[in-house]
């Protein structure tokens, strides 16, 4: 049941233990009074989890809270966000904004004409550009838009992804990792917290189309959001039909998508997509 929002056993035992050593290592960088404090919400299992945080007081509100909408969000993502995040936090007067996708200059494919997909060649994976360009400056863009001129910024790593964190590249922007420093959380303590309040598993956040997918992720997209599977298995076809050399793929197993056996064990990964793969620290969060 999750209409009791804020719930006094939030934390579990063990959860309360991390808490402790959190505030001994406390991130400052949350905690500010002269820059706005905003929340790059991803909807995944980690936004969700501080999104409980902030309910329960455990986190301070932020000013603006954007979910920047790529356009291909997976509609699990949209279901759970509207069902019960959008309630949890508004019950705190929590908004949560979505930056529209026409914030972003370009779509599929860059200026330059490469696919910004980081969809497997025969021989590798491209870098991935549709994150930072999808997400990170459309939320740039959305928060100057509003009036902002330095803030804080918090992304939602855990402390399993700390080699994904990096600095931001803009003076005005600063970053926190509130789950990284502050509150201390595993992406399973996360998921923890989230059951122990009584929520759904959460689900994984990332585009219908995301590349950085494993097999349990796509049987889930397939089996239970045919719709969202459809456009995937098209877009797979698109981008093959408009490479020079028709050799990429959204699969790491280099076949058209809707040939892949995904109840197949996934084959271990040369790209650290286990926990995501998304270098931006904006997706999967
Ligand atoms: S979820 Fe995947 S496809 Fe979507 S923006 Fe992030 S990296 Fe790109």
């Amino acid at each position: 049941m999750v209409s009791t929002l804020v719930q006094p056993d939030l934390f579990g035992e063990q959860t309360k233990t991390v808490q402790a050593k959190g505030k001994r290592k406390r991130h400052t960088s949350i905690h500010t009074t002269h820059k706005t404090l905003t929340w790059s919400y991803g909807g995944g299992t980690q936004s969700i989890a501080l999104a409980l945080l902030v309910a329960s007081g455990k986190l301070p509100k932020p000013d603006i809270v954007v979910f920047c909408d790529t356009s291909e969000e997976a509609s699990e993502t949209w279901d759970y966000h509207n069902t019960y995040i959008v309630p949890l936090l508004a019950s705190v007067g929590v908004t949560v904004e979505i930056a529209p996708h026409n914030l972003a200059t370009v779509n599929l494919y860059g200026h330059n004409g490469d696919l910004l997909l980081p969809a497997y060649t025969e021989t590798g994976k491209f870098p991935g550009y549709c994150s930072s360009e999808w997400k990170k400056y459309v939320f740039r863009r959305y928060v100057r838009s509003k009036g902002v001129k330095e803030c804080v910024t918090w992304l939602g790593m855990s402390t399993d992804e700390v080699e994904r964190i990096k600095p931001s590249d803009v003076q005005w922007q600063q970053y926190a990792w509130p789950l990284a420093f502050d509150v201390p959380m595993s992406r399973i303590e996360c998921r923890q917290l989230i059951l122990n309040a009584g929520y759904p598993e959460p689900p994984k956040s990332c585009c219908w189309d995301c590349p950085h997918r494993r097999n349990p992720q796509w049987l889930r997209l397939k089996r239970y959001y045919p719709q969202d599977f459809s456009k995937a298995v098209k877009r797979d076809k698109e981008i093959r039909e408009r490479d020079p050399l028709h050799a990429v793929y959204l699969h790491e197993s280099r076949k058209p998508l809707d040939e892949v056996d995904f109840t197949q064990p996934d084959i271990p990964s040369l790209f650290g997509d286990e926990n995501g793969g998304c270098q931006s620290g904006y997706c999967m969060v």
